[in-house]
């Protein structure tokens, strides 16, 4: 079933690639434009410029439980540029007490969480048993559970379940906010109890930390957009789309910058709020359906990469408990093609309060929290580079889920895709993905019905 007219996708990020390669493995071939020269969105990879290697936009980290993103890897075939853990480990520091480590052993769930949890050094051993309590309302946490926290924030919900502050610290905050792109006081604890339902109860190795051992462009953008090319599909850069039209209950088609008109059978819309309610048409009243996205926060990561003239931490990752820096990434260890000397790369989530900073007052502040874990002697970085991506995705906070629009509109034949739109998760790759695969699902639907009319 090849239609007559392209189905277009306007968006080259995560979500709007996962619908192109979906399609295309399905036997439809997309016509796919993205404004900047090359697709990949707000996960790209580049060259540095002093070192030549190639890092990311910012470190970005999956878990083995995400089910989606794992599909379209295998689909484009580098599921085995992820380095995965055996078993689901985290090496926290903690200021007064040093590294510990939160490990679930090979056993099913939920044994696994008690085990990992009793036998964890980074919890007392007072808060063991109240860190099961909120283990076992995870797991309660559905259909009507759900409903009682959907207004509540994460401080709010671990305030119920009776956590210490020291747990909420040592544990609670590094997660949420790595998770949630936002501090426990303003993060949703809806969407936090489902990803964590999602990591820790749903699989034994749900939770193993997936880490890309390449770039984020080699691991996502280029072998999707070699996949969607192979299967007959086209993907345009440095092409921005102003303009959807429509008639009636449909979309015909979508305007170029260059003011040529591009007819479609159907579109899927993959862009941010803003810019999916910029290119709505003028006068829809369906259009109506993204009013209420305008209302969705943002927030804030700083990554900062270093280089030093040898190598700074022994372990993989470290999550710094109580710093302004949650997570340091030794590159070293964790990429396929090192260099020489240490490379690490340091991620302060919900940077609010940072990500006005200079370069110079942001690498001074790291390189404070590095030293108060890994030492006092560590050597000034020779080569610092720091990424502000102010708007690097929604805030997760309880009123955020009724803003999020479904993947289905009012038009029959327009469908949207994004991290933002309602998929159920925060804004995570998983959750791109998801909106990506849903909307290609919708899209076949579509003109299936649709040739069968005909
Ligand atoms: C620094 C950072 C770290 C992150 N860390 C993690 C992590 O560890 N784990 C995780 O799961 N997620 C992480 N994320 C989130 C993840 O990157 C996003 O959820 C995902 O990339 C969003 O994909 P998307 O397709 O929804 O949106 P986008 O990537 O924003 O894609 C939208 C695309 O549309 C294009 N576009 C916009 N307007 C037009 C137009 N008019 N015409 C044509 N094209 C247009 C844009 O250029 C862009 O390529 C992180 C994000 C950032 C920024």
């Amino acid at each position: 079933m090849i239609p007559r007219l392209p189905l277009v996708v306007v968006g080259g990020g995560l979500s709007g690639l996962a619908a192109g390669v979906h399609l295309a493995a399905g036997g439809v071939p997309v016509l796919l434009f993205e404004q900047k020269p090359h697709p990949g969105g707000r996960a790209y990879s580049f060259p540095d410029a002093t070192t030549g290697e190639t890092i990311d936009n910012g470190q970005h980290v999956l878990i083995h439980g995400y089910a989606a993103t794992m599909r379209l890897l295998e689909t484009i075939g580098t599921k085995h540029l992820l380095a995965t853990q055996p078993v689901p480990a985290l090496v926290f520091h903690h200021p007064s007490r040093g590294f510990r480590t939160f490990r679930l052993p090979a056993l099913p769930p939920p044994l696994h969480i008690l085990a990992g949890v009793l036998g964890s050094d980074l919890f007392r051993l007072s808060d063991r048993f109240k860190l099961l309590r909120a283990g076992l309302s995870i797991r309660r946490s559905v259909g009507e559970g759900e409903r009682r926290i959907a207004d509540l924030t994460v401080a709010g919900w671990l305030a119920l379940m009776g956590q210490s502050d020291e747990t909420i610290r040592s544990f609670w905050e590094p997660l949420a906010v790595s998770i949630m792109n936002e501090h426990v006081g303003s993060a949703s604890a809806l969407l936090f109890v489902r990803a964590l339902r999602t990591a820790f109860l749903e699989g034994r190795t749900n939770a193993a930390l997936a880490i890309p051992t390449v770039g984020l462009s080699e691991l996502y953008a280029d072998p999707a957009r070699e996949f969607i090319l192979r299967r007959g599909g086209s993907v345009r850069c440095a092409t921005r789309v102003v303009k959807l039209a429509a008639s009636g209950e449909r979309t015909t088609g979508v305007t170029l910058q260059d003011g040529s008109f591009i007819e479609a059978c159907a579109v899927v819309l993959a862009l941010p709020p803003a810019e999916s309610r910029a290119v709505l048409p003028d006068g829809l009243t369906a259009g109506n359906f993204l009013a209420a996205s305008a209302a969705i926060p943002f927030s804030s990561i700083v990554s900062t990469h270093l280089w030093f003239e040898r190598e700074v931490m022994s372990h993989d990752v470290v999550g710094l408990i109580g710093r302004t820096t949650q997570w340091v990434f030794n590159r070293r260890k964790l990429a396929a093609r090192g260099g020489e000397g240490g490379h690490v790369s340091a991620t302060i989530s919900a940077a609010h309060d940072v990500v006005g900073r200079t370069q110079e007052e942001i690498v001074a502040l790291v390189m404070n929290d590095l030293r108060s874990a890994f030492g006092k002697n560590l050597p000034e970085p020779w080569h610092a580079l720091v990424i502000r991506e102010k708007k690097a995705t929604f805030s997760a906070t309880p009123t955020v889920e009724a803003l999020r629009p479904d993947q289905k509109t009012p038009l029959e034949n327009l469908f949207l895709a994004g991290d933002w739109t309602a998929t159920g998760y925060p804004a995570t790759i998983e959750g791109a993905v998801i909106s990506g695969e849903r909307c290609a699902a919708l899209g076949s639907d579509f003109l299936r019905r649709a040739f069968n009319a005909s």
